[in-house]
């Protein structure tokens, strides 16, 4: 079946971080999930049960902290917190301050910007923004373990959000765009609410990452062998375990967290719902 596989990408595809993080992870992963569309065929990590609840509490968590955002009372929302974890997630999360008062906020923002045929994209969780001074991204991140600094700095997150927001956010700076001196990106975390990480960003980091990223979405479109990685640590959480003969037990659920992220709502972005920014 292998041998069959489809190699090009369709005219014009959307990428985003995940997709690109897959690509960096694996390429044959990138193919099996965005060239051929396969069905994941095995769990990610055990417990499936645990896996699957810790998703839904961090999708519900998400949803609440972006209600709470855009105006809805504390009380009803506490209402959902029906589970140990989502109840001190949310604990944690009104009594952490912010300290974006003074910011216009953007939930669930998308932004887009073309490359080439294809176009990048990102959702982000929150943008607060003071036109021509700041603009903070934030991303919620429900991780059982605080990841380091290191590894969170090199994911194609980190790189895609900022750039895009330098590359696309002009519309939120009254027209002039965001330079890249004035945007950090805070991962916040719903279990280590005093350690979050913070990444500044400046010109050449932003140069550095947008060539990066237009040249991998180039190689993408051009390529047509998507091997297999060598680093069969990274099968253990990958649900095409089978299809490529890597073992067939899934990691388990602590290990698995600083392999995958939480599959997000970016799966069901859709394009009348972007942010149309051409150059
Ligand atoms: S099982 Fe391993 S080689 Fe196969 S797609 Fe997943 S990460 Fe890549």
């Amino acid at each position: 079946m292998l041998d069959t596989l489809r190699t090009e990408l369709p005219g014009s595809f959307a990428f985003s971080q995940s997709s690109l993080q897959d690509y960096f992870d694996c390429p044959r992963r990138f193919q099996l999930r965005y060239i051929e569309n396969l069905a994941w065929p095995a769990v990610e990590s055990e417990p499936v049960l645990e896996n699957e609840r810790r998703q839904q509490e961090g999708q519900l968590f998400h949803r609440m902290v972006q209600q709470h955002l855009v105006g809805l009372p504390d009380q009803s929302l506490t209402r959902l917190a029906n589970s140990p974890e989502l109840a001190r997630w949310w604990e944690n999360y009104l009594g952490y301050d912010f300290n974006i008062n003074d910011y216009a906020q953007s939930t669930e923002l998308i932004l887009s910007a073309p490359v080439d045929t294809h176009r990048l994209l990102a959702k982000y969780d929150l943008v607060a923004i003071v036109p021509g001074r700041k603009a903070i991204i934030f991303d919620w991140k429900t991780y059982h373990k605080r990841p380091r600094e290191d590894w969170m700095a090199a994911r194609m997150q980190t790189r895609v959000y900022r750039a895009l927001l330098v590359q696309a956010g002009a519309y939120l700076n009254n027209g002039i765009p965001i330079q890249p001196e004035q945007v950090e990106m805070i991962y916040w975390y719903a279990d280590y609410p005093s350690e979050p990480s913070r990444f500044q960003y400046n010109a050449a980091q932003y140069k550095r990452d947008w060539d990066a990223l237009t040249g991998i979405i180039r190689e993408i479109s051009n390529q047509r062998l998507f091997p297999l990685t060598d680093d069969i640590k990274k099968c253990a959480y990958c649900p095409y375990r089978s299809y490529c003969n890597r073992g067939g037990k899934a990691g388990t659920l602590d290990e698995t967290e600083a392999e995958t992220d939480t599959p997000g709502s970016e799966f069901n972005l859709n394009f009348e719902q972007i942010t149309e920014i051409e150059f």
